[in-house]
This record gives structure tokens, C-alpha cells and sequence, in this order.
């Protein structure tokens, strides 16, 4: 079941769409007012966003912005009153993925939904997360339990490798070939020099610990953490 934030102030539209949504096996949650909304939609497990944008509070653009940048992958659809042409060009560039003029018929919007939620799905995650670790492949920025961390290129490059396998065994060949893009050289020590620095970058003290397991002349395995 997807999870819908509707963030709209006319009680017909919000009484329409919730029931329409939820007809159509999604849960939705919605707010009256922009602020209220963007708080909503930047909780836990939101799937996609339903933005009117003439809103009390926060107006819808700023919502979307703030989206844009806080959320890049979240699907977006706006609504706009009849007219608001130049309005909907702007929603689109500032990040929405859709528009639908009011007033619209709810089967178009049930099939919007459906089928941005369809892509979101298939398009790869640009933030991946394993326990206190958060890498955002976009802006290429690290965290451990919510401190940035500096990683340099090949750093960065080998973390996201292990985050993208979490628990397995990566052999040194394997880690040479996805993250410094070379055959398997069996006297380079690259793999271990940099899982070396890791741990020591990943060590910050009252941090949750990170584990890089060595396995025996094979290569290593970040440890899920819990
Ligand atoms: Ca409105």
C-alpha cells in the first residue's frame, strides 16, 4: 500500500481525492495548510505528494522547493486552478512531476498517481542507508549517526560499494573491479589501505560502530548493523 500526503485547503477536494485514493487501495494522509503538509510530507515512508498550491501558511511553491531539496526523489503532483499557466510551468521546473487543472476528474488523478508511483519505484534510490551510515549518491555527502563525514572520491566510492551489499562477502577482486575499475592486481593492497581508512574515519567516538569484517585472505564484509 502506498502512503499519499495530500496537502490541499478546500474540504470538497480533500474529502474527494482521500476517498477516491483510498478507494483505489492507497493510504492518505492530508494537511490544510502548507506548513503543516511539507511537515507531513517529510516524514516517515511517504511514497508521493498531491500539492495544491495556493495554500494558507507556506505556499505550495515553497513546499515544492523545499521538497525538491530535501527529498529529491519523491514524486510531486501539483494542482493548480484554471489559469494559473504560468504557475504550472514554474511547479513543473521547481520539481513537480505532474499538474492537473481544477477541477479534474478523479480517475485522472488515480491514474497519475498510479503511474508516478510505478517510475519511483523502478528509479534507483539516490540516498542509501545502512544503520547510523547515510550516503547521498547525488551530493555525494556521507553521514554516521547524523555527523557528516569527509570522504574523499575513492573513499565514497568504496562505502557506497559495501552499502549497496550490506552483509556479504566482497572479495578484492570484486572491489577492485567496481570501485577503481581494474583487473584484479594480486599484489595491490589498495582495497585494505582504504578499508583502513574507513574504519578509522567511521570510529567517531559515541558513535554507533561500523564493522568492516575481514575474511580471511578473501576481502571483507560490511557487517549489517542493527
Ligand atoms: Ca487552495
Amino acid at each position: 500500500m502506498a502512503r499519499v500526503v495530500l496537502i490541499e485547503d478546500e474540504p470538497g477536494i480533500v474529502d474527494f481525492v482521500t476517498r477516491g485514493l483510498a478507494a483505489a487501495g492507497h493510504e492518505v494522509a492530508s494537511a490544510s495548510d502548507g506548513q503543516t503538509g511539507q511537515e507531513l510530507a517529510l516524514g516517515e515512508r511517504v511514497d508521493l505528494v498531491v500539492l495544491d498550491l495556493m495554500l494558507p501558511r507556506r505556499s505550495g511553491d515553497e513546499v515544492l522547493r523545499t521538497l525538491a531539496d530535501a527529498r529529491p526523489g519523491l514524486p510531486v503532483i501539483v494542482l493548480t486552478a484554471r489559469g494559473e499557466v504560468r504557475d504550472r510551468v514554474q511547479g513543473l521546473r521547481a520539481g513537480a512531476v505532474d499538474y492537473l487543472v481544477k477541477p479534474f476528474a478523479l480517475a485522472e488523478l488515480e491514474a497519475r498517481v498510479g503511474t508516478h508511483l510505478r517510475v519511483a519505484r523502478q528509479t534507483p534510490a539516490t540516498v542509501l542507508r545502512s544503520g547510523p551510515l547515510r550516503l547521498d549518491l547525488l551530493t555525494r555527502q556521507a553521514s554516521h549517526d547524523g555527523h557528516p563525514v569527509r570522504l574523499t572520491i575513492k573513499e565514497f566510492d568504496l562505502l557506497a560499494h559495501f552499502m549497496h551489499n550490506p552483509g556479504e562477502l566482497l572479495t578484492r577482486s570484486q572491489i577492485l573491479r567496481a570501485v577503481w575499475g581494474y583487473q584484479h592486481d594480486p599484489q595491490t593492497n589498495v582495497v585494505d589501505v582504504y578499508v583502513g581508512y574507513l574504519r578509522r574515519k567511521l570510529a567517531g567516538e559515541g558513535r554507533a560502530p561500523v564493522r568492516f569484517t575481514a575474511v580471511r585472505s578473501r576481502g571483507y564484509r560490511l557487517e549489517a548493523c542493527p
